[in-house]
């Protein structure tokens, strides 16, 4: 069985899968952009119930698209906010978890999985590493 596990920053809630992802979808729409704050949202997608959410309470925003009519629940831990992933009302029995709150997300490589990018058309150029960007291994202030 493949175990993996992670949480969120406080350490509050804790999730466990009990089997392999099918996928990952890497979403660069303004959407995900606002939602994490960063350029793109990075879901690791798993059946509901191979996931295990323990710990305190998780707290879910119910967003009901303007365009389908339909709701996606974002999860997120009450005490910290870390994003936790989401349901959707679309995709019955699937779940996603963020691939950057696994205690070691080493594990998801793109030589291994199946990373998908979607809604390219809102990229943002500085979230790739291209040689216009300036590149340092930690923080430029020393
Ligand atoms: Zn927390
Ligand atoms: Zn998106």
């Amino acid at each position: 069985m493949t175990e993996r596990s992670g949480g969120c920053v406080c350490g509050a809630v804790r999730f466990k899968t009990t089997a392999e992802l099918s996928r990952i979808t890497i979403c660069h729409c303004t959407w995900c952009q606002r939602r994490t704050g960063t350029a793109f949202g990075t879901e690791a997608v798993f059946n509901s119930d191979e996931v295990e959410i323990t710990g305190e309470t998780v707290e879910r925003y119910r967003h009901l698209s303007d365009e389908s009519g339909r709701w996606l629940d974002l999860e997120f831990c009450a005490k910290c906010g870390t994003n936790l992933g989401f349901t959707l009302e679309a995709v019955p029995g699937v779940r996603t978890l963020p691939a950057g709150a696994f205690d070691d997300p080493a594990w998801i490589r793109a030589d291994r999985y199946k990373i998908r990018h979607v809604f390219l058309r809102s990229k943002r150029d500085w979230s790739e590493l291209s040689p216009l960007v300036e590149q340092y291994e930690a923080h430029f202030r020393k």
